[in-house]
């Protein structure tokens, strides 16, 4: 469970609503001002189309407020405000002024989409921006010449390029952000937000399927005696000697976390509190028969646990845990070194 894309759009979200509230006020000023002269100029269908450019930035710009769609608003107003600017340009009366516009492509695009679809977009139009350029220039033989077709083909790759080299390091630099954000430093396992986000995902996966989800809360017994016996460093090797272990134990669909101190929550999607119960117990017995050797001494780790259900012991991570957390101090009553398993797996048990 390696996605971190959930985070990501979250965080872009206000830097693209602020990129895309800047370009709409200035589309609707530019829209009054370039329909207005293209008005007294009788050019009719150009100043039209700018006017509708910006109503359309106006409607735009109350509908992204509050907008859970912020991504489809972006697609729904970039595709016609290109659409318009190619018009433009093909507009026979139009000043050639106007292909100075095509620069803005790939930073607007790069900025409101992202790498991928910013640059399929700048390339598509900065494509069509060209033929209609060449189009228009034909039949003037001073634009024809190498020297200014280079020119403008040269400004408008930097532009491009750079764009897409801004974008792709800061989309880089923004998933090592929530990577740092949701890891835990000491064992690389996540952490609580991290655990929390996934949760969230994969239970909605799992109404979606009808399909089961366990949750399991696990602590080290006694680790303060690891600590008081052998030093709080060989603390901190045997709690990333113990999630080494729950990696081996799990599959890549499962999740674990650290939930603090010598506390972890594993979240095991697709599965029934038995088969977490199983899953627990395989974690803890290869915790059990596995002691850390370090400095010429043998730490022997144990844990206990508890199990919960989604549906049958709760509906929150927050519910869950609390009723992991229950059988994990009853585990610790008995003896610890076990799990506890959920009511319905002992139902279940019970039946058989
Ligand atoms: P129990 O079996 O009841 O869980 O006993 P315990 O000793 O494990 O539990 P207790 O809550 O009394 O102590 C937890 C210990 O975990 C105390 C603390 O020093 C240690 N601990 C918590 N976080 C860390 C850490 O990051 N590194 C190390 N080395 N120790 C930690
Ligand atoms: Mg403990
Ligand atoms: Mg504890």
């Amino acid at each position: 469970m390696d996605s971190y894309k959930d985070s990501r759009k979250e965080l872009a979200r206000p830097y693209r609503k602020a990129v895309l509230k800047a370009l709409l006020v200035l589309t609707i000023i530019g829209a009054i001002l370039f329909s207005s002269m293209n008005l007294l100029k009788g050019s009719y269908p150009l100043a039209f189309v700018e006017m509708v450019m910006g109503a359309y930035s106006f409607i735009v710009y109350r509908a992204i407020r509050y907008t859970p769609h912020l991504e489809r608003w972006i697609i729904a107003y970039l595709i016609p405000f290109f659409t318009a600017m190619m018009f433009a340009m093909a507009t026979p009366r139009a000043t050639s002024a106007v292909h100075a516009w095509v620069l803005l492509i790939p930073i607007i695009s790069h900025l409101l989409m992202g790498r991928r679809l910013g640059l399929a977009v700048s390339v598509f139009y900065m494509g069509i921006a060209a033929v209609i350029f060449l189009f228009r220039h034909l039949d003037q033989p001073e634009m024809m010449q190498a020297l200014p077709i280079t020119n403008i083909a040269v400004i408008s790759l930097c532009i491009l390029v750079f764009s897409h080299v801004y974008e792709v390091t800061r989309e880089t630099s923004e998933r090592q952000l929530i990577r740092i954000a949701q890891t835990d430093p000491l064992t690389g396992l996540a952490n609580r937000a991290r655990l929390s986000d996934i949760f969230e995902r994969e239970r909605n996966r799992a109404r979606r399927y009808d399909s089961p989800m366990s949750v399991l809360v696990l602590d080290l017994d006694h680790f303060k005696d690891v600590n008081d016996d052998h030093g709080h460093e060989t603390g901190d090797v045997a709690l990333q000697h113990v999630a080494r272990i729950f990696r081996e134990c799990l599959r890549a669909t499962d999740l674990a976390a650290r939930l603090g101190g010598e506390e972890f929550g594993i979240l095991l999607s697709n599965t029934n509190s038995q088969q977490a119960l199983e899953v627990a117990d395989k974690i803890r017995m290869a915790v059990a028969s596995a002691p850390l050797n370090i400095n010429n001494s043998v730490v022997r780790l144990t844990l206990s646990g508890g199990v919960a259900e989604l549906g049958i012991d709760g509906d929150t991570l927050r519910e869950l845990v609390r009723e992991a957390d229950l059988r994990l101090y009853q585990a610790k009553d008995s003896g610890r070194n076990q799990i506890v398993p959920s009511i319905s797996s002992l139902a279940a048990t019970a039946r058989t």
